[in-house]
Order: C-alpha cells, then sequence, then structure tokens
C-alpha cells in the first residue's frame, strides 16, 4: 500500500491530528515538522492500514463538524438566521452579518458559499479542510426547524450519525424553549441519571468523563449539568451568552413575588472550592455579576426580583460564609449562599420522587447565608407538607362554608343552585388556592379577571383535590341524610292527589 495514498488521505490533517496519529503509532521526533512536511513524514512512517487510517481521519472531521453544530447554536438558537430565498435549486441566508448561498441541496451538484468575512469558509472550506462553516450548520438548522428540509426525502451530504443526532438536538432544544415539546417522563429520567453518574465527577474536573459523555471541557459541562439540575426543580433558567459574567440566572416565576437567583458554577479539581478564602477580591467581581450585569440592566420592579447569588462547587470550606455578610454589605442586601453538588443533587432527587416544593420554599434555602446542608433540605420538605395541610384546610373549610349557604336551596333530593351562585362558589374556593396554586390577575384591555394555574405542581393539586372531592362527597352524604324538605315535584303530586 502506498504512502502516496496515505498522503492523499491525511494531508489536510491540522497538526494535532497528525500529531495524534503519531501518538497512536508510538512515532517519535514528529514534533518539529510544520503542517505539510508532518502529513508527509506520518504517511512515510505509519503502518496502520489504510481502512483503519480512513476510519481516523473520519473521526477527526465527524468531530470538527461537532463543534460546528455547538458554535452555530449562537445563530440559530438566539434567533439571527433569516431565510430570505428558499427553492428546490437556490437557498439564501443569513446567519448574523453573514450571508449564505447553498445551491442544489441534496443533489450531487451540491455547492455552497459563505460570506467573504467568513474567515472559517475562506481558511478551511475552501481548502477542503472540512465541509462546512457554523453559518452553514445554522442556516441547515434553522431550515429543518421550519419544515424546509424533510430529512426523510433530503439526505444531507456530511450530516449523519453522531453529527445528523447533535444537529436534531440542537434544533429540540429551540423547539422546547418555544413550548413546541414538553420534556417527557423518560428525559427527565435519563437527566437524573445523567446527574447521579456524573455532576459530583465532572464538578471535580473530571476532563476524562466530560471530553468522551460530553465532548467538551469540564467548566462548560458543569454550567449546563446545574442548568438542568435547576430545570428539574421547574426553574425558568437563563445560561449565559457572554463571555464573562455570571454563568446562570434561575427564576422563581411562582413566587409572589418572583426572584431572580444569580448561579456561580465553579468546578475544582481537589473537590472544595476555597478559591474565593485566598482571593477576596473576587467577591468584587461576583458583585459586579449580580449589579452591574443584571440589576442595573432591569427596570422597575425587576430589579427588585434580583436577591441572591448561589455559588455551585463541589463542596466548601466551613469559613467560606465569612464572605456572605460581607458581599451582603458590598452588594446592598443581595444574600450569598453555598451550594454543594452533592445538597442540589439530594434535593433534586427527592424532589422529582415527590414534587411537592413551590418557588417559594426553595426560596427559603436562597435566603440562608451559608453553606446548604441536606438537613435544609429536609426541612423544607417538611414545610412544604405542613403548607399542603393547610390549603387543604383552608380550602375544605370554604367549601363547607359556601355549600351551608345554600341550604335554604335543599330538598331532600337536590342541592340548587344558579349560575351566579355557582361562580361564587367556584370562585371562593379557588381563592382558597392563591397565591400557591393559582395567580389571579386582570386583563388589562378588557377588564377581564383571569386564572393562571400553576400546572408545574401537579402533585400538590392532585393532594388538594382529592381531599376537596372527599369532603363534597362528605358534605353530599350529610345533605342526604338530614334534609328532609319535600321536594318540589313531590309537593305538586301531593297536591294533585289532593292528599
Ligand atoms: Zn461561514
Amino acid at each position: 500500500m502506498s504512502s502516496k495514498q496515505r498522503h492523499n488521505l491525511i494531508k489536510n490533517l491540522t497538526v494535532k491530528e497528525l500529531s495524534e496519529i503519531c501518538k497512536s503509532c508510538k512515532l517519535s521526533g514528529y514534533s518539529k515538522y510544520k503542517q505539510k512536511e508532518l502529513a508527509r513524514f506520518v504517511a512515510e512512517n505509519t503502518n496502520i492500514p489504510l481502512k483503519e487510517l480512513e476510519g481516523m481521519v473520519n473521526g477527526f472531521i465527524e468531530d470538527r463538524l461537532l463543534t460546528k453544530i455547538k458554535d452555530s447554536e449562537d445563530y440559530f438558537l438566539f434567533k439571527n438566521v433569516i431565510i430570505e430565498h428558499f427553492d428546490e435549486e437556490l437557498i439564501k441566508a443569513k446567519a448574523g452579518e453573514f450571508t449564505v448561498t447553498i445551491m442544489n441541496l441534496g443533489t450531487e451538484e451540491f455547492e455552497y458559499y459563505c460570506d467573504e468575512k467568513c474567515n472559517d469558509y475562506r481558511y478551511h472550506v475552501k481548502k477542503g479542510r472540512y465541509p462546512f462553516c457554523k453559518h452553514y450548520m445554522a442556516v441547515i438548522a434553522e431550515l429543518i426547524y421550519q419544515n424546509k428540509i424533510d430529512l426523510e426525502k433530503t439526505e444531507l451530504k456530511y450530516i449523519s450519525g453522531a453529527v445528523l443526532d447533535s444537529l436534531l438536538k440542537t434544533i429540540e432544544k429551540r423547539n422546547k424553549e418555544d413550548g413546541i415539546l414538553k420534556s417527557s417522563d423518560r428525559e427527565i429520567e435519563s437527566t437524573l441519571q445523567k446527574l447521579k453518574d456524573d455532576f459530583l465527577e465532572i464538578s471535580k474536573q473530571n476532563s476524562q468523563i466530560s471530553r468522551k459523555k460530553y465532548d467538551e471541557r469540564p467548566e462548560r459541562v458543569f454550567e449546563n449539568l446545574v442548568d438542568e439540575a435547576f430545570q428539574l426543580l421547574e426553574f425558568d433558567t437563563i445560561p449565559r451568552r457572554a463571555e464573562f459574567g455570571w454563568d446562570l440566572l434561575i427564576v422563581g416565576t411562582h413566587a409572589s413575588p418572583p426572584y431572580l437567583n444569580v448561579i456561580e458554577c465553579k468546578t475544582a479539581k481537589n473537590g472544595l472550592y476555597d478559591y474565593l478564602m485566598h482571593n477576596p477580591d473576587y467577591l468584587i467581581r461576583l458583585k459586579s455579576y449580580c449589579i452591574d450585569m443584571c440589576k442595573e440592566k432591569l427596570i422597575g420592579a425587576y430589579k427588585e426580583y434580583v436577591k441572591y447569588m448561589t455559588i455551585v462547587a463541589p463542596d466548601f470550606p466551613k469559613e467560606i460564609i465569612m464572605h456572605s455578610s460581607k458581599f451582603s454589605y458590598m452588594s446592598g442586601g443581595l444574600i450569598l449562599s453555598f451550594l454543594p453538588v452533592s445538597t442540589l443533587l439530594y434535593l433534586v432527587e427527592k424532589y422529582r420522587e415527590n414534587p411537592i416544593l413551590t418557588h417559594d420554599l426553595i426560596e427559603d434555602l436562597f435566603k440562608l447565608p451559608k453553606v446548604i446542608e441536606k438537613s435544609d433540605i429536609d426541612e423544607i420538605f417538611l414545610k412544604a407538607e405542613y403548607q399542603i395541610e393547610e390549603i387543604i384546610f383552608k380550602s375544605k373549610e370554604i367549601l363547607r362554608s359556601s355549600m351551608n349557604e345554600f341550604s335554604h336551596n335543599t330538598d331532600s333530593c337536590f342541592i340548587k343552585l344558579d349560575e351566579i351562585m355557582l361562580g361564587k362558589l367556584i370562585d371562593d374556593v379557588l381563592f382558597s388556592l392563591e397565591p400557591h396554586l393559582i395567580k389571579r390577575g386582570i386583563k388589562e384591555s378588557m377588564g377581564v379577571k383571569t386564572i393562571s394555574i400553576k400546572h408545574d405542581y401537579f402533585k400538590i393539586w392532585n393532594i388538594v383535590l382529592q381531599s376537596l372531592t372527599q369532603e363534597f362527597s362528605k358534605i353530599l352524604e350529610e345533605q342526604s341524610l338530614t334534609q328532609e324538605k319535600r321536594t318540589e315535584l313531590k309537593e305538586e303530586i301531593t297536591k294533585l292527589l289532593q292528599l
């Protein structure tokens, strides 16, 4: 087998990739070469069978394409792609400032051009190092998202296997943000399993796991896992978009009033995050994340929602809490808490098993200017049980007293209501579920009353509604046993029979 064939195969690989081949064949003395000579050196000195070498090269290309898909998210997920023209032969689109032209998609004559501003296109795609730039990927994602391409019918060159999977995942993310798809039970299960398996290891910068399973550096994977953990607690989350600044915002939408917690994700190789102990100046930066990069950018009442900052890390030294009071002073009253990964995981697992915590109750955790412990979690679960008992007690009482008001309209067979009475009954009972399970408002344009049902609290609804229906049937039973007043029908018949 000729070294020429080998050379053809690998001549466009990067120095890093060529070095990896050298390493795997245990070649030495390659570090002195530049790309061109290195490619020749590898072609002449390696004895990897051509098929195997082809597999390696394809692996490298796949890795590059996966990065392109990740990079394309900046355009596609942030709705920054516009399809300007679309027909079978020609597609013209804009990804941000970059114009992409695609011809004969899905056919042998397929060709595409990216903007002249695109360095990637100029230096890599044109020279055949890889098949496309991130702008092309962003456009393809948008086309699939808009149902302009049917993947069953159109075969996209180079997009298959892991690359296709990754692309579809990106599109699913957008659909989810639009509320088109809801995470299924199975997805919750698999996210939970992922957290159980990898959360702690990733927080300790296990780069082997992060590279193998997630294709990214541990710091970034950690941020994503923290985001997913809070999503499993039914928080709205806003992951960071800038290179610097806060990592994640979580929004306690269901709380009254809502709140914002600025989350800082920190990995630590030895498992203990103590950077803050040695670099107290770092507090100034944290303050700036919360104040300059968040609170000051909001307006009106939203500003007041910014109340908390929480650092999530593998673990913390106990003395770290001394920084909380300093931070509170510096930031004008924000509360800084420390959440070890094991505690967050404990909270998520316990919550998924028994989703009875409201955002108000979880807020109690963020109010603790300390290292949050498992016992703090147990405590809010206890509080949640009391809270549910209270809701049940109140709503049952209101149901009963409302029903009692109708007793003058009750005979031995019926409790009789008209539309207005029924409306009042429903209104009274709903009122008893406020603010935990529903939120009331007014449509400003029309002055119509509205009710928002907090469906995330389905488990609490379930417990409360079961108690309410039991109470309702109990009231019916009591009426049935005690009411002796004749019905109208009986009255009539008695009268007609002249009894
Ligand atoms: Zn481009």
